[in-house]
């Protein structure tokens, strides 16, 4: 079991009290890497996320300044960086991802709370210079209604956090769901709001099953926006659910991220590029590069640097010095990593490097080797699917339109990236790539300062940036007559 000072708790948090389930359903939560039982949580259901939304609805009604939750919004940033190096261990015991990207994962999330605590003004009413019939203007940006958040195990803290803070700048109290793998990061988080003074009923954590707990928070009325990261499908699901309830959505959905290397990059910092985008997660990162793209005339040195920095990687428990790729989160996982690269093999793509992986006997210790893999064509797995592993998975192009049409070639829009030295070429090739992200010469994903955000089946609404604080305001406008 898990012992931490950021864990007073394995429940649920509504209203801002500690809360169990009225059924006697619980939940094992697990290290991924071990096997360990590291927590039980309650089971939640319909009844508790009722519950935790009549939560939320009565903080809104005491209302908030802007000058108050910025104060908010500063002081849990404070303390995750204060808790930094245990909410790190929480990560990477629940989710497996090595220690040093769980730091990363922290001060991420914790830039959220500090970006929206400074953009804060920017939701300050404003009147208009124009005063078109006779009446003066005036601009509000209100509260949308109760957020509903709901969040993948891949980056357990940081995917609540892209949403929570910019919920609160806006005023808006959330209600918090996170993947039942990985429960125990935003429970962490719930412990730090209440040692920050966030009053009972702002934030709201229903741990639980997945059906009962979504058709609640896309039905109630007092949820005005739901604000999902992770698979497509479900995406779609909850749009379909929540359509007939008007509610605000936004999608951050999955990905399947072309990387492109053009004849005249920079071969060493391209390599580099691309292990930055590719292993975070041991791969299973909705913006890692998932199929790469190098130009013919310089595949032979590229696919070299990449192999050298490939089989220096140690995969291995995330708690260990010197872990670069943890294990992926179940079995399941494991196996359709497994069934990609076999697919890719079997119609003829060839394996540099990568080692025989063993598929393991339980569900947990589900390390796969990191493989890179040559000679691939569109009609693979690896190629049409999101592989989320360890796998690079590497086709040949001699043509800038035809290497453009093949990275659009995906129902998907969420991140790109590109190498090249040659300018006019990036703009020309950035404008036609349709995703919402885009790296030039580097393998970078996002950041709180810029906005984040998916096209086509990746979703819309976007996260992080000026942009991200409005998904959760309405603007109500006042014509005022003179
Ligand atoms: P998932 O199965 O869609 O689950 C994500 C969350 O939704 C979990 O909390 C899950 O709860 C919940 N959920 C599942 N079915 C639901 C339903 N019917 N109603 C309400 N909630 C429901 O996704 P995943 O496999 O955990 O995550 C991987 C996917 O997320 C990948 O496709 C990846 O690309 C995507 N992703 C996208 C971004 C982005 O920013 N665009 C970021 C990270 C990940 P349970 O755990 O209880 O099932």
């Amino acid at each position: 079991m898990i012992v931490s000072p950021l864990l007073p708790s394995f429940c649920g948090y509504i209203g801002g009290q500690w809360r169990g389930t009225e059924s006697d359903g619980t939940i094992h939560v697990h290290n991924p890497a071990t096997g360990e039982q590291l927590a039980e949580v309650p089971d939640m259901g319909a009844a508790e996320t009722t519950a935790a939304v009549e939560a939320a609805r009565t903080a809104m009604q005491s209302g908030s300044s802007l000058a108050q939750r910025r104060e908010w919004l500063e002081a849990i940033a404070r303390l995750m960086v204060d808790s930094k190096s245990e909410l790190a261990r929480i990560v990477t015991l629940e989710q497996g991802k090595p220690l040093k990207e769980a730091q990363a994962e922290v001060e991420y999330a914790a830039g959220f709370f500090r970006f929206f605590a400074a953009q804060i003004e920017r939701l300050e009413p404003h009147t208009l210079a124009e005063t078109p019939k006779n009446c003066q203007w005036t601009v509000h940006h209100r509260p949308a209604g109760v957020a509903a958040l709901i969040t993948p195990w891949n980056f357990p803290l940081a995917m609540l956090c892209k949403k929570f803070p910019a919920a609160l700048a806006g005023g808006c109290a959330s209600v918090a769901k996170p993947a039942s793998q990985t429960p125990l990061s935003v429970i962490a988080l719930a412990a730090l709001t209440q040692r920050a003074g966030l009053p009972a009923g702002w934030f709201n954590v229903v741990i639980g099953r997945s059906g009962p707990i979504g058709e609640v928070l896309c039905t109630h009325r007092e949820v005005r926006v739901v604000s999902f990261t992770g698979s497509t499908s479900v995406g779609k699901q909850l749009a379909t659910q929540s359509a007939p309830h008007l509610k605000r959505l936004s999608l951050e959905l999955g990905g399947n991220a072309p990387l492109i290397v053009f004849d005249d990059a920079e071969i060493e910092s391209a390599a580099d590029g691309l292990m930055t985008s590719k292993f975070r997660a041991a791969g299973q990162t909705c913006v890692c590069a998932n199929r790469v793209y190098v130009h013919a005339a310089i595949e032979e040195s590229f696919l070299r640097a990449v192999q050298t920095r490939v089989e220096a990687l140690k995969v291995g428990n995330g708690l260990e010095n010197g872990t670069d790729i943890g294990p992926l989160i179940n079995r399941d996982a494991w196996d359709k990593v497994h069934t990609h690269v076999r697919d890719a093999l079997e119609r003829g793509a060839r394996k540099i490097t990568g080692g025989e992986p063993q598929r393991p006997d339980q569900p947990w210790g589900c390390f796969y080797p990191p493989t890179l893999l040559a000679d691939v064509i569109e009609e693979m797995l690896v190629c049409r699917e999101e592989t989320f592993g360890p796998v690079v998975a590497v086709s040949r192009f001699d043509d800038e339109q035809a290497v453009v049409e093949a990275a659009n070639g995906t129902p998907f829009g969420l991140a790109a990236y590109l190498f090249t030295r040659d300018r006019p070429r990036a703009d020309r090739v950035i404008a036609a790539l349709k995703f919402g992200h885009v790296g030039l010469n580097t393998g970078t994903g996002p950041t709180p300062e810029a906005p984040f955000g998916g096209m086509k089946d990746s979703g819309y609404g976007r996260e992080g940036g000026v942009e991200g604080l409005f998904e959760f305001t309405e603007a109500q406008v006042i014509a005022d007559a003179i």
